[in-house]
């Protein structure tokens, strides 16, 4: 006598079955739903691995986070009255993009002549 794995559906002999609320698995789904492989989880893995490659994270910019850095990739430094000025921003706004870029590694502030310079990390 045969029975339907609930979850792949793969046919097991009923002594082989293995019942969990209620329904009826194989002994390989019944093992996985047991223990969810938290530690490996493909999607979160993926997400580290996003996160740390360099080109990548900037496809997780904001449009706004995006222009700043498009405008520094073309002037390559800028000081933040002239990003102001480009990018039609108030300072405010401005110092909040820096913030996230900076702690994202994607700017980073160096000063020069006694200016406070914006460039790429
Ligand atoms: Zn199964």
């Amino acid at each position: 006598m045969f029975v339907q794995c609930a979850r792949c559906s793969k046919e097991i002999e009923k002594h082989q079955c293995y019942e969990h609320q209620g329904k009826v698995f194989c002994e390989d789904c019944y093992m996985d739903i047991l223990s969810p492989p938290k530690a490996c989880d493909p999607w979160a893995v993926h997400s580290a691995q996003t996160f740390l490659k360099g080109k990548d994270k900037l496809a997780t910019l904001t449009p706004l986070q995006r222009r700043i850095v498009d405008c520094l990739e073309k002037k390559g430094e800028a000081t933040l009255e002239e990003l102001m000025k480009n990018l039609n921003l108030t300072e405010e706004e401005l110092r909040r993009e820096f913030a996230v870029l900076r702690h994202m590694e994607v700017l980073r502030a160096t000063k020069k002549e006694g200016k406070i310079l914006y460039i790429l990390f």
